[in-house]
């Protein structure tokens, strides 16, 4: 308990969530967010969640990043989705990110958190209770076989991704899990047109479409990032995902494997 009290406070921010994200935290959510980022500090103690330890850094590179994929469904009427409660889906979620900072924004929305690592989300399932959270779920598992799996399977309306892979890994992963209509959103920082060509032919043969991809810089340290939002069309072909590893090992790529 004495190490708890000398974590520092994390910045509030109310202005630069307003004028960035157009969004701000209420009094209960900034006090989840201190709670969370206190349960991060503490548990780096045990496992190594995240090299992201200053409470600048904290905010900006895990907080405010975090949401920035899901404010453009406020802000961008193409991608606003007409029901207020969205079933959501984070996979490689690690100690969290992004769906903890979503769930704790979006309290109407329910988020599953999976990652393929008992530790990750074992550190999940303790950090849920300090944060009084109801609307989250937790699942250990990969995500080529929870695509393959009846209950998931185009399941999801939101489906969202960070630091995982490659582009069109990603892709494999998480639009099986997204249902016809819904959307897949692709956290990536540097972004070119040669990566928009390449994920282009992977997310055709998985029945969707890029439909928009917004790029934005970080409000502390000015560093950019490129969300990428993917429209499924159609529903995913029965090869798709392929088997555990397989995508990995070859990414789909203009050449269909
Ligand atoms: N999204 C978090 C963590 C990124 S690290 C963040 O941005 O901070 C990548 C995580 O993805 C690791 O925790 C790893 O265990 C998980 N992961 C990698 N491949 C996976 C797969 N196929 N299915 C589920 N989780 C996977």
């Amino acid at each position: 308990m004495m190490n708890d009290l000398a974590i520092k406070q994390l910045p509030a921010m109310l202005e630069l969530w307003q004028t960035t994200l157009k969004w701000q935290p209420s009094d209960r959510q900034i006090t989840q967010f201190q709670k969370l980022y206190e349960a991060i500090i503490v548990g780096n103690r045990q496992q190594n969640l995240t090299r992201i330890t200053t409470p600048e850094d904290f905010w900006e590179k895990h907080l405010w990043d975090s949401l920035l994929g899901v404010a453009l469904l406020r802000t961008e009427a193409k991608l606003a989705f007409k029901d207020s409660e969205l079933n959501i889906i984070d996979i490689g979620t690690g100690a969290g990110f992004p769906g903890l900072p979503v769930a704790i924004a979006n309290p109407n929305w329910e988020v599953t958190l999976v990652d393929s690592t008992q530790k990750k989300i074992t550190f999940i399932g303790n950090t849920i209770p300090q944060l009084n959270l109801k609307n989250i779920h937790t699942l250990v598992a990969r995500a080529e076989n929870l695509g393959r799996e009846p209950h998931y399977r185009e399941y999801f309306d939101l489906a969202l991704i960070r630091a995982v892979g490659k582009p069109a890994v990603c892709a494999e992963y998480i639009l099986p899990l997204v249902k016809v209509g819904g959307l897949a959103i692709l956290y990536r920082g540097h972004w070119e047109d040669k990566d928009t060509a390449n994920l282009d032919s992977a997310v055709s043969q998985l029945g969707s479409e890029i439909e928009l991809i917004h790029a934005q810089k970080t409000p502390i340290s000015e560093s950019i990032r490129h969300c990428i939002y993917l429209r499924k069309h159609f529903p995913i072909a029965d090869k798709y995902p392929r088997a555990v590893g397989v995508p990995n090992q070859k990414p789909l790529s203009k050449i269909d494997n």
